[in-house]
């Protein structure tokens, strides 16, 4: 016969499997517990408010801000690895952090290529990497002799702090790029100016390290820019010449071995009509481009990012099937009256393959609220499907007129 209660088993210890913390507690720290629940492992989070993303799923929470020392120590304390969902940290503190012994991932001589577009722009050019174009501007003259060199409209850029388009202005004449900058300069926006590139579509290099110098990429995708921000994620890019596939994912293992990196790493690029590739930016965190792996590729990056933080030999990154397309929810411009619970019981209802990931936010116009995964063999049908699985989610209509209630 068998007791209800063995006495024989001991409680589990929350300590014997590593605690990472990561520093920001929206959807890309939630899903990174999620990732670290499957691990055995707790995600440990520094959120600014207890209602925010991450917070409302992990047991481990430190209410703070990112800006505030005290607060990055308390988080970091006992904890294997500091990492992040954002880039907004200053370096001031990470490099306080390193000194006092914390594991920071990525280390900040190497986060600050992700931070400030300047100093990645001049490195990149530095090691021979292809970038648009581009001048630190201090003054309105600055900006208006770069654009009668490049050619109006140029592009506009907040140094540091941007993010999703807010911080980036594509002004048409000196007038306009003039008051621009006059503004920015006077609210301490440090900037920089960059030729604007005629681009075919943008593409999305992603690629994990770990400290023991382990990398692996994932297929490069196509990312569909909407209102300066990701909409919609192709994987793998569709009709991508090897030779530039591979270019892209060669140049990603190349700068994440050459800045240090640790954790997974985005190479947001530009295709251009002549099959050149240029570098936008560089994110040193789980990114937008790489949601699709949740449910497209054997192992995600949001487990990768855990994995190499911890210096454990990282996953197969291979895709599950021919073609997975990733759809952002993006919040409508006023918010639908049904709720977001019966909208998902009849996205569920009609669409049985779709894999939705709800952030835990509320609806604001074009926030991102969640996103929708679809697998498939055909790009055309399979883009349909996410986006339209999307587009109901945010906005409680079928873009192809079906009728839920309908015979
Ligand atoms: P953020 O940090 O806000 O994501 P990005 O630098 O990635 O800002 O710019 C946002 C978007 O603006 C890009 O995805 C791209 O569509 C457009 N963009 C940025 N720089 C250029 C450029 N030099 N030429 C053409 N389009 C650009």
């Amino acid at each position: 016969m068998t007791t209800l209660h063995d006495v024989t088993a001991r409680s589990f210890d929350p300590s014997a499997m590593p605690t990472v913390t990561m520093v920001g507690g929206g959807q890309l720290a939630r899903m990174t517990h999620q990732a670290a629940i499957a691990l055995g492992q707790r995600l440990r989070v520094l959120a600014e408010n207890p209602g925010d993303p991450a917070a409302q799923v992990s047991p481990d929470v430190v209410l703070g801000s990112h800006d505030d020392l005290s607060a990055l120590r308390t988080a970091a304390k006992g904890s294997h690895a500091l990492t992040f969902d954002h880039e907004h940290v200053p370096t001031e503190h990470l490099d306080v952090l390193v000194a006092e012994g914390v594991n920071v991932a990525p280390p900040p001589q190497a986060l600050i290529f992700a931070q400030d577009k300047l100093a990645m722009r001049t490195k990149l050019s530095s090691l021979g990497l292809p970038v648009p174009a581009f001048v630190e501007v201090t003054s309105p003259a600055d900006a208006v002799a770069f654009g009668d060199e490049h050619g109006w409209p140029f592009v506009l850029k907040a140094v540091r702090g941007g993010y999703d388009g807010r911080g980036v202005w594509m002004p048409a004449d000196a007038e306009e790029a003039t008051a621009l900058v006059t503004d920015q300069l006077a609210h301490g926006v440090q900037l920089l100016a960059e030729a604007k590139v005629d681009l075919k579509r943008e593409l999305s290099a992603m690629v994990a390290r770990s400290p023991f110098g382990q990398a692996a990429t994932w297929p490069v995708v196509e990312t569909v820019q909407r209102n300066g921000q990701c909409a919609v994620v192709i994987a793998p890019a569709p009709d991508l010449p090897e030779d530039t596939g591979a270019r892209a994912e060669t140049m990603a293992l190349e700068l994440a071995a050459g800045l240090g990196v640790v954790g997974v790493m985005a190479v947001e690029l530009f295709e251009t009509h002549d099959g050149e590739l240029l570098v936008n930016e560089l994110a040193m965190r789980p990114h937008n481009s790489g949601h699709w792996g949740m449910d497209g590729a054997r192992t995600g990056q949001f487990e990768q990012h855990l994995r190499a933080v911890l210096d454990y030999p990282l996953g197969d990154t291979t895709p599950l099937a021919p073609v997975t397309v990733m759809a952002n929810i993006l919040g409508a411009a006023e918010a639908p009256e049904m709720s977001m619970d019966e909208r998902l019981h009849h996205l569920f209802a009609r669409m049985p393959e779709a894999k939705v990931h709800l952030y835990g936010k509320g609806e604001r116009p074009d926030r991102k609220i969640g996103h929708i995964n679809i697998l498939g063999d055909d790009v055309a049908e399979v883009r349909e499907q996410a986006e339209r699985a999307a587009h109901w989610m945010s906005h409680a209509v079928w873009t192809d007129g079906w009728d839920p209630h309908g015979e």
